[in-house]
């Protein structure tokens, strides 16, 4: 278990259990808590370790075990393996993630079977090349999600649970961790203490409540609210998404479910209704960055742009900027621009930043920086390092975005050249820009 740290709709236990069961074999759930992940911190740990939580409890209703061993997956699952008759993971689609997969298949003599289960239709099904824009993936995506059957949670077969005797595993140097998983490990595993927690709650519990409640009452308003930072009008659930804490199948299913899944196959279809709207963004949106990470080499590069995006900012280099400033300046949240300081501010205290201010978060960075490459790398870095949902597909085409990627050429400006630019007074047209301001800098 690595990329899909739930118990419910985690399609990877499901096949796991299932084929235990018919062939009476014991099941072994092993999570690798590795402190070296790339960018990991406390904040993220947190979140993590509520997860963890979550699912041992909830595999211990169905008599089974988590194991969880400190130290990397490329030592602990091949040593486990030893004895398996076959190995089932998740899917993750960072390279990191896919150079575990990759190595452990190699290491391993039994067979691996990959369950795809953070996506509606898998990556490689869904297109073969990374697409321009949404509108490129969207009718083919619509498609397929509509015509797949979305899976049904089976009852969960018995079988029993084994675990390598903790003597194999010290042998190895590797440490299993007793006891149920919780925050207060954080004071001693040796991760980045410089980001803390927030008292956001992660887990599939707290996943499933609030996708409940955005479900009975904040899906009707998403098309109007949800652009609104003051509001909150969107569904929070990116965090939890991040994790695998909840599968986009359940939301999927449960649309379904209620009637209301309206296949749309054009972006102004679906603005047309809420339902429809949220699915192009958790559907259409989120897995078209799954695309892009997965097809493109240089994704998180400024190299990952498309070459009009690329041409037109090397012509505007030399172009004055207005103001410059230093990395500093930009994580202290110390610019000129009360609504990009509170942006940041929102984002460093609280883990999230919302939609629309991401947006102009980003392409201020853009603005006020003398370097696009430069910039481009330091909005990745910043939001990697806050944002309860960093460092997933989403964060690198969504920095991306607001330097040309999945979007046209717009009319020619300074600095921009035909990047798509957004302004304080835009953000001040379509909500109370003063609250937001205030919620996060009070006046002093
Ligand atoms: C500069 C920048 C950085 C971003 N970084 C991240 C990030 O680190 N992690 C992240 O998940 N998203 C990121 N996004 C995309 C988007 O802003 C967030 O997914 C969204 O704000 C999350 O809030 P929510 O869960 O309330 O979204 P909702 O509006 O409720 O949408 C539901 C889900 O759909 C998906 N989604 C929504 N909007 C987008 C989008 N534009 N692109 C891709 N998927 C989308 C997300 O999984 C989201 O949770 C970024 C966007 C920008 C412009």
């Amino acid at each position: 278990m690595q990329a899909s740290v739930r118990v419910q709709d985690n399609l990877a236990l499901q096949e796991a259990m299932s084929l235990a069961g018919e062939r009476g074999l014991d099941l072994a759930v092993l999570f690798c808590l590795d402190a070296g992940y790339p960018e990991a911190n406390e904040r993220s740990f947190a979140f993590l370790l509520d997860g963890l939580g979550d699912v041992s409890a909830g595999l211990a209703k169905l008599g089974l075990k988590l194991t969880i061993v400190a130290g990397s997956p490329l030592e602990a699952v091949p040593l486990a393996a030893r004895q398996a008759a076959v190995l089932v993971t998740d899917q993750g689609y960072m390279p990191l993630q896919r150079r575990w997969r990759q190595q452990i298949s190699e290491a391993v003599k039994c067979p691996v079977i990959l369950v795809e289960d953070n996506i509606s239709v898998p990556v490689g099904v869904s297109s073969d090349h990374e697409e321009w824009t949404a509108a490129t993936l969207r009718p083919k995506l619509m498609r397929l999600a509509d015509l797949e059957p979305l899976p049904v949670p089976l009852p969960f077969p018995n079988c029993r649970f084994w675990a390598p005797a903790v003597s194999a595993w010290s042998e190895a140097g590797l440490k299993v961790l007793e006891g149920m998983p919780s925050r207060s490990w954080l004071d001693w595993l040796p991760i980045d203490h410089g980001v803390p927690a927030t008292n956001l709650a992660g887990g599939e519990s707290a996943a499933l409540h609030r996708w409940s409640s955005f479900m009975q009452v904040g899906l009707e308003r998403y098309d109007t609210d949800r652009n609104d930072p003051n509001l909150e009008g969107s569904s929070g659930l990116a965090p939890y998404l991040h994790f695998g804490h909840l599968s986009p199948l359940t939301l999927l299913r449960d649309l379904k479910a209620s009637g209301r899944w309206v296949p749309a196959v054009s972006y102004r279809r679906a603005g047309e209704d809420p339902a429809s709207k949220f699915l192009d963004e958790v559907l259409v949106r989120r897995e078209l960055s799954i695309n892009f990470v997965w097809y493109n080499p240089v994704f998180a590069t400024f190299q990952g742009l498309p070459e009009w995006a690329r041409r037109t900012l090397g012509q505007h280099k030399a172009d004055q900027r207005e103001y410059v400033y230093s990395d500093r300046d930009w994580e202290t949240a110390r610019t000129h621009d009360e609504a990009w300081n509170a942006a940041q501010t929102q984002l460093v205290t609280t883990g999230i930043m919302h939609g629309y201010m991401r947006m102009y978060w980003g392409k201020k960075l853009l603005e006020w920086n003398s370097e696009p490459a430069q910039a481009l790398e330091l909005a990745l870095r910043l939001n990697n390092r806050y944002a309860l949902d960093g460092r997933d597909p989403n964060s690198y085409a969504g920095v991306a975005w607001c330097f040309g990627k999945h979007d046209r050429p717009w009319a020619e400006r300074s600095v921009y050249g035909l990047v798509r630019c957004m302004t304080s007074g835009g953000l001040a047209r379509k909500f109370d820009l003063r609250a937001y301001v205030e919620r996060f800098i009070p006046p002093s």
